[in-house]
C-alpha cells in the first residue's frame, strides 16, 4: 500500500496544482478573497452577462429583450459556435452588445491540458476579432473552473479572467422565471456581476425561457435599487494589460 501511495503523490501533486487554482469557482470564497476575479465593479453598477451562446434558437430573443428594456449586456461566447453563427455573431456586436470568451468548446477540465488551453483560448479571441472587428477583453470559463493552464491561457491571449458574484440556477431543469429572479436577488450587491445563460447549450433544454422571462423584474429590481445595469466594459474593472 505505501508503495502504491507513494508511486501515486506526484500523479496527486500534479492534480492539486491543476485544479487548486479552481477553488476560485466556491462562490462565497471567491468573493471574499477575489473580489475582481468575481467581477466585482463600481457599486452603482450591476454587470449582465449571459454564457454558451451564440445560439440562433434563443440568442435573438435576448437581443430583442434588452433592446426593449433598454439594456446592453456582455456575452460570453464559444468560438466553435462563433465560428458556426458568424451572422448572428456579428449582429450581436451591432447591437450594442460586448462579446467575450467563454472557450472554444463547452469542456470540462478534467485532465492538465495547457497546451490545448493556449491553442483554444487563442483560437476563441481570434475568431472573435475576426468576427467583429474587434479584441475581447473577458475570459470567463465553462464551468467557472479556472484551472492554473486556463489562467496562463488567458493572460496569454490578452483576456482578464472574470467570474460573477451572483447567478440564477437558470440551467435546472424546471426553473421558473421567478426562481430565477429569486436566485439572482438574494445575495445581489452594488457592483455585482450576474451570470445567466442565452442558450441551453450545456443546460437543461428550454431553461433559457426562464432566464429570458426573467429579465423585466431583474432589472426593474436592479433600477429600484438606484442601479444601472450594463456591459462589464462599463463595470469599472480594469482591462487587461496588452503589450
Ligand atoms: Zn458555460
Amino acid at each position: 500500500m505505501r508503495t502504491t501511495a507513494a508511486a501515486l503523490a506526484p500523479v496527486a501533486a500534479v492534480a492539486a496544482a491543476h485544479i487548486v487554482p479552481a477553488a476560485t469557482w466556491l462562490p462565497r470564497f471567491r468573493a471574499l478573497c477575489f473580489p475582481r476575479l468575481a467581477g466585482a465593479g463600481r457599486p452603482d453598477h450591476i454587470a449582465l452577462t449571459f454564457d454558451d451562446g451564440p445560439d440562433p434558437a434563443c440568442t435573438p430573443h435576448f437581443l430583442d429583450e434588452l433592446d426593449r428594456l433598454a439594456v446592453r449586456a456582455t456575452f460570453f461566447v464559444l468560438g466553435e459556435r462563433v465560428a458556426r453563427y458568424p451572422e448572428l455573431t456579428r449582429h450581436m456586436a451591432e447591437r450594442g452588445h460586448e462579446l467575450a470568451v467563454h472557450g472554444w468548446t463547452h469542456s470540462r477540465p478534467w485532465l492538465p491540458a495547457p497546451g490545448r488551453d493556449l491553442r483554444e483560448t487563442a483560437r476563441a479571441a481570434g475568431v472573435l476579432y475576426d468576427t467583429t472587428g474587434r479584441r475581447p477583453y473577458w475570459y470567463r470559463p465553462p464551468y467557472g473552473i479556472l484551472t492554473s493552464g486556463r489562467w496562463a491561457a488567458a493572460r496569454r491571449a490578452g483576456l482578464r479572467p472574470v467570474l460573477w458574484t451572483a447567478w440564477g440556477r437558470d440551467w435546472t431543469p424546471d426553473v421558473t422565471a421567478a426562481a430565477v429572479h429569486t436566485t439572482v436577488t438574494a445575495g445581489l450587491r452594488g457592483g455585482g456581476t450576474v451570470l445567466l445563460h442565452d442558450s441551453d447549450h450545456a443546460s437543461s433544454p428550454g431553461s433559457w425561457r426562464a432566464a429570458l422571462a426573467a429579465l423585466p423584474a431583474l432589472i426593474t429590481t436592479c433600477r429600484a435599487a438606484g442601479w444601472t445595469v450594463g456591459p462589464l466594459s462599463e463595470h469599472g474593472l480594469h482591462p487587461p494589460r496588452r503589450a
